[in-house]
């Protein structure tokens, strides 16, 4: 087994699909696929064999390519119940179940709110996170299925993670999120910080994903937010902030 690698197929306005992949053998993941054809390109071009898919929660933009990926390359595909509204899933996970990927295991964390089964493949031993539209970099998910309650908890079991894991997320939502950040603790330097190196970035088109929890802990207003009241202040203010 080597060590894995991660790397990202930008999609759809916004979406990110993530390809963990054991660079000796070429085993790879593919976290939420919104669409086939693409990530298949991407996966081709790298020589790599999708051996499974990934899935966060039911959202289309996150699961469109399931039926796509499998027809084309045989994987299994593995997701929280709710997705099989969508997608026909050939494991059904949730809290404490355990996903191995190239010899490298996850475990599955529930965590509801955005939609009432979302889900969190977390790789303790790689230091990984993928949290899909839970949280996103300086942000968090709308609250479509679930409560401020919920999704706080979430926010707050994330960030008791060690500082040094990186988190996967599923938009490039960045540069908007650092703008209410900013808006939300105008006195805090390391947002402002983070703002300029968000900019810099998308004025090249580059990515701004991976984050940390180290990061999140100094710069995620929702994170930061002492208590639920404050949270669900924050998420309805952001619900309507431009
Ligand atoms: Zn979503
Ligand atoms: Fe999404």
């Amino acid at each position: 087994m080597g060590r894995l690698t991660v790397s990202a197929v930008p999609v759809l306005n916004d979406n990110y699909v993530w390809l963990i992949r054991d660079p000796d053998s070429g085993e790879t993941a593919a976290v939420d696929p919104s669409v086939a054809d693409p990530v298949l390109q991407a996966a081709a071009a790298d020589e790599l064999h999708i051996t499974q898919v990934l899935n966060t929660h039911w959202h289309p933009d996150h699961t469109g390519g399931n039926d796509g990926i499998r027809d084309a390359t045989g994987c299994t595909i593995t997701a929280p119940a709710e997705a099989e509204r969508v997608s026909r899933i050939d494991r059904i996970v949730s809290e404490g179940d355990r996903v191995t990927v190239a010899g490298a295991e996850a475990v599955v964390w529930d965590i509801p709110a955005h939609t009432s089964g979302h889900i969190a493949y977390y790789f303790e031993d790689a230091g990984m996170i993928f949290v899909g539209d839970t949280m996103f970099a300086m942000g968090c998910g709308r609250l479509f299925e679930g409560t401020a309650e919920q999704m706080y908890a979430n926010m707050q079991r994330i960030a008791a993670l060690p500082g040094d894991v990186r988190i996967y997320c599923g938009h490039e939502y960045t540069l908007a999120n650092a703008r209410f950040a900013a808006h939300a603790e105008p006195g805090n330097s390391d947002i402002l910080r983070r703002l300029e190196d968000a900019a810099a970035l998308r004025e090249r088109g580059l990515i701004t994903l991976p984050t940390t929890v180290a990061e999140e802990r100094a710069t995620n207003p929702f994170v930061r937010a002492r208590d639920v009241q404050e949270f669900a202040r924050l998420r309805s203010e952001k619900d309507s902030f431009r």
